[in-house]
């Protein structure tokens, strides 16, 4: 497999690139072009030359790739099963329905005045066109700081969906306090909510999560500080806010990859996010200690479908003139999608 798989690419040369997410198997992401979070991986898709970007990531990603692609390049995903159960949380008709609430309750207009949307990274092309539209913007877990503080110099409030965990960590960390969050639940009349809560919250959340990171308890940190005298915790902000008080510092993926390489040897980290990153990283720095902050391992499912044999069938339908498994986003939906998306590659 290895050996079809390189010798596909080396054929395709400069026609084709790679993108590897972080959370890849070790076996695909060792063919990736470029390494990275959805941010990095972002940049890269929009600055891609040749005509085929393959995404080794889940649809969202691959979507946000077509979305910032030129046109004639497509765009496509190895296994069409990659999906992302946290992007699958916020469904376009669910966060039209609580939009229409706070319109009702005149706490902003339809374009968005008083309120800015903010979805993150792991949502559909459809649900970042809602957030362009009503002049908000896309934000990634390396510049979710700077989105909340983009939309606070422009409106009083922020709705940010999907991942809750994402939101509340965001708003804590820029001294916004937990009883100002509201969190809309959109399995619930109102959200779960009264009109008062929703007036009084300066960020609505959305109630979803990942799957992944929700599994970190706190409990996990404490067991790991037990275990491992002076170990350092990290968290990726997908983690419970309760967890993430526990932990030693807080980051993106990349972020935690650079806390990681940077520190002295003999560093003890425990990190608390998807399980090929953190093996990866216990692989690649030898001279320092790298557990998953739980025993167990935290997969992403959805991200493991891609597997060598999808990579390599999709580069050999490349090498034979077929484009499989290319994800398109609609044209009304890209122009939007594609502010949101360029009003965050501005953000730091
Ligand atoms: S780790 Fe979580 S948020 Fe990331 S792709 Fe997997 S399920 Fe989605």
């Amino acid at each position: 497999m290895d050996h079809r798989i390189a010798a596909a690419k080396a054929a395709l040369g400069k026609a084709c690139i790679v993108l590897g997410h972080h959370y890849q198997r070790d076996e695909v992401i060792k063919f990736a072009d470029f390494r990275g979070d959805s941010y990095r991986l972002a940049q890269a898709a929009a600055q891609a030359e040749g005509p085929f970007i393959v995404y080794c990531g889940v649809t969202f990603m691959a979507e946000g790739a077509d979305i910032l692609s030129r046109p004639g390049q497509a765009v496509i995903l190895p296994d069409l099963n990659a999906g992302c159960s946290m992007a699958d949380m916020a469904e376009i008709g669910q966060v039209e329905d609580c939009w229409q609430h706070l319109v009702e309750l005149e706490l902003t207009s339809d374009s968005g005045d008083r309120i800015v949307p903010i979805t993150y990274m792991n949502s559909s092309a459809a649900i970042k066109a809602f957030c362009g539209e009503r002049g908000g913007l896309v934000c990634t877990s390396t510049n979710a700081i700077g989105a909340f503080r983009w939309a606070f110099a422009k409106a009083g409030k922020v709705f940010f969906l999907p991942d809750q965990h994402l939101g509340r960590n965001t708003g804590w960390a820029m001294d916004i306090p937990l009883n100002e969050m509201a969190v809309w639940d959109p399995y619930m009349p109102m959200g779960g909510l009264t009109a008062d809560r929703l007036r009084s919250a300066r960020v609505i959340l959305w109630k979803g999560h990942c799957s992944v990171h929700q599994r970190f308890l706190p409990e996990h940190v404490d067991n790991v500080r037990a275990k491992y005298s002076g170990i350092r915790v990290l968290c990726h902000p997908e983690c419970r806010w309760e967890v993430c008080q526990k932990a030693d510092a807080l980051g993106s993926t990349d972020k935690i990859i650079k806390m990681v390489e940077e520190a002295p040897a003999g560093t003890k980290f425990a990190i608390g996010t998807e399980i090929h990153l953190v093996n990866r990283l216990a692989k690649e720095n030898r001279d320092k200690m790298v557990v998953s902050l739980d025993d167990s391992g935290c997969l992403c499912t959805t991200m493991f479908r891609i597997s060598p044999q999808h990579l390599c069938w999709a580069l050999e339908n490349l090498l034979d003139g077929n484009v499989v498994n290319r994800i398109v986003v609609k044209e009304d939906v890209k122009y939007w999608a594609r502010v949101a998306l360029d009003r965050m590659l501005e953000v730091r």
